[in-house]
């Protein structure tokens, strides 16, 4: 008689970056083996007021702790190492990544006081890690940000391939090649699944190479008859490079500004991933001694963030410098489409200063660093998975790269869609969707994480939206009669000074409700409030057609 044996299973799930563009986390389980694969942020949405960051929900990783090997990081963006700080405080798993990524990673935990407490693997393209269960091999790819890697990991039940945030950059910096090689090497031992980046799949043909920036930006440089500032990511280290060459051919000085830039900066120096001069680099108080013509301030704040370097330049309210008519401005960052309206904004504010604005969409000023559909599908071809599943994009996202799947002949029954808490599980011989593990998203407000929730949220909007309206009741505690008039009070609802004779009969309004209430249920306050609310509420609707917060608020005297 054949018993059934127990199989185990190679379980495949996200924490985040599936259905949205950020906080990637990806849990590759085992039996008693876990790997987390990078540990994101994502920039709040514009229903978010106040929120500074969001990150995956780790309650998994948490709960299982002792199994968690390490954490494995394809490259140093925010979208991919922005969490660790966090997860770092709960969890003492070492931390893998190339020297780049660890000298961003550092930075990043400084501002948390981690940094000697976390222990941080240097890993290099081609060296293996051994991780429980998993045997990893980093490869190179190419990205916008220097040092970025993608994983083959080989399992008990089969190689996987891991494609990191990538593109086929046939001229990246400092030669740092996609690794073709081992990719196909994998292909031809088996590949049981490949997890690839969905993010650019509705741009058609192949990703430009950062060369393309480069003559752009050599252009701009050569036609600047007077300042220049550029704008990127602090964390684009291929870019700040291209920039500081230029800077360099065109003789100008380099002014940097904005922390996280100049901490980078340092950083990346230190480590050989920048060239500079010495020399090259000066200090930002010596900006009006330096001719227009040969100065470059260099700063992050391309997404327009309110109070940044860049939009106070915008707005001529910069302590350093002012801008004038004809200088040179480039947002040489992608413009991300959450932030277009801060963005565009910026923009105005520079023409508003007669300034040449250049930025992505009218020159060629920026560089997506990832793959296009073409790129897409040769990466399935060299690939040849057995099963896809599409990562790192929007719902549009995965199901566009599905279909791409669909006409290279790949099964649709081997392609997944997953969503974040759903894993795909593979028993040796098939593979399933199992049962979802929750997940969500974690609010960062200052210093609180996750104390933000829903009825915070709607709260702010609704506040931000509507703005709010308190009546103050001062009551008798001898008699339970009003001692007073009500006094109300308002913020962001009406502009006070004209609406005096609306706030005096909302008043009445208050005396009304209040009268009507009856003495019998004045002991209970909460009864009273209610009555206020709703008086007031309909009697605002009316007047204004407006649905301010109505907060009334009962002092006892
Ligand atoms: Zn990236
Ligand atoms: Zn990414």
């Amino acid at each position: 008689m054949k018993s059934e044996t127990f199989q185990p299973k190679l379980k495949a799930f996200a924490l985040g970056g599936i259905g949205e563009i950020g906080m990637n986390a990806f849990v590759l389980e085992y039996q008693d083996d876990i790997i987390l694969i990078d540990c994101g942020q994502m920039t709040p949405e514009s229903e978010m007021p106040g929120i500074d960051l969001v990150i995956p929900d780790f309650s998994y990783i948490l709960e299982n702790k002792e199994k968690v090997r390490g954490i494995i990081l394809t490259h140093g963006h925010e979208d991919h190492i922005g969490a660790l700080p966090y997860i770092l405080q709960e969890i003492s798993a070492p931390v893998f990544g190339t020297p780049l990524t660890l000298g961003l990673v550092r930075v990043k935990l400084q501002e948390f006081n981690l940094n000697g407490k976390a222990q941080l693997v240097e890993i290099t393209p081609r060296s293996p890690i051994s991780l429980g269960a998993f045997y990893i091999i980093p490869y190179r790819v190419t990205h916008s940000v220097a040092d970025a890697i993608g994983f083959a990991i080989e399992t008990p039940l089969g190689n996987v391939l891991f494609s990191g945030d990538y593109k086929f950059d046939p001229n990246p910096h400092a030669g740092e090649y996609f690794d073709f090689f081992t990719v196909s090497s994998y292909a031809e031992k088996g590949v049981l699944a490949l997890f690839a980046d969905s993010t650019n799949v509705e741009r058609q043909g192949n990703a430009p190479s950062e060369i393309n920036v480069t003559a752009t930006l050599d252009r701009l440089f050569r036609e600047a008859e007077s300042t220049v500032v550029v704008s990127a990511f602090a964390s684009s280290i291929y870019r700040i490079q291209t920039i500081i060459n230029l800077a360099e051919k065109y003789d100008r000085y380099i002014f940097v500004t904005g922390l996280n830039m100049v901490r980078n900066i340092n950083m990346a120096r230190d480590l050989g991933y920048l060239n500079v001069t010495d020399g090259r680099l000066r200090d930002l108080k010596d900006i009006e001694d330096v001719p227009p013509r040969r100065r470059l301030l260099l700063s992050t704040g391309s997404q327009g963030e309110s109070l940044s370097v860049m939009s106070r330049l915008a707005l001529d309210d910069y302590k350093w410098m002012k801008l004038k008519p004809g200088d040179t401005v480039i947002i040489s960052a992608r413009l991300i489409p959450g932030n277009a309206l801060d963005i565009l904004q910026m923009i105005n504010h520079f023409s508003d200063r007669e300034a040449n604005v250049y930025y992505e969409g009218i020159e060629n000023v920026h560089a997506s660093g990832h793959a296009y559909r073409d790129d897409m599908k040769h990466l399935i071809q060299i690939a040849r998975p057995r099963y896809l599943i599409p990562i790192h994009g929007e719902s549009r996202h995965l199901r566009a790269h599905r279909a791409l799947a669909l006409e290279l002949g790949m099964d649709d029954k081997n392609i997944f869609i997953l969503k974040n808490g759903l894993p795909v599980e593979f028993d040796g011989a098939k593979a399933q969707v199992g049962e979802r593990i929750p997940t969500g998203r974690v609010l960062v407000d200052g210093k609180g994480v996750g104390d933000v929730d829903k009825d915070v949220l709607r709260e702010r909007l609704h506040l931000s939206q509507d703005g709010m309206l308190i009546a103050i009741l001062a009551i008798s505690r001898k008699t339970g009669e009003l001692a007073a008039d009500p006094y109300i009070v308002t913020r962001g609802f009406v502009f006070v000074d004209e609406s005096e004779e609306l706030l005096n009969r909302a008043k009445k309004v208050v005396l009304q409700a209040f009268m009507e209430c009856g003495c019998k249920t004045r002991d209970d306050w909460s009864e009273v409030k209610e009555e206020v609310r709703r008086a007031l509420k309909k009697f605002i609707k009316v007047e204004t057609a407006r649905f301010p917060m109505i907060l009334p608020v009962v002092i006892e005297i």
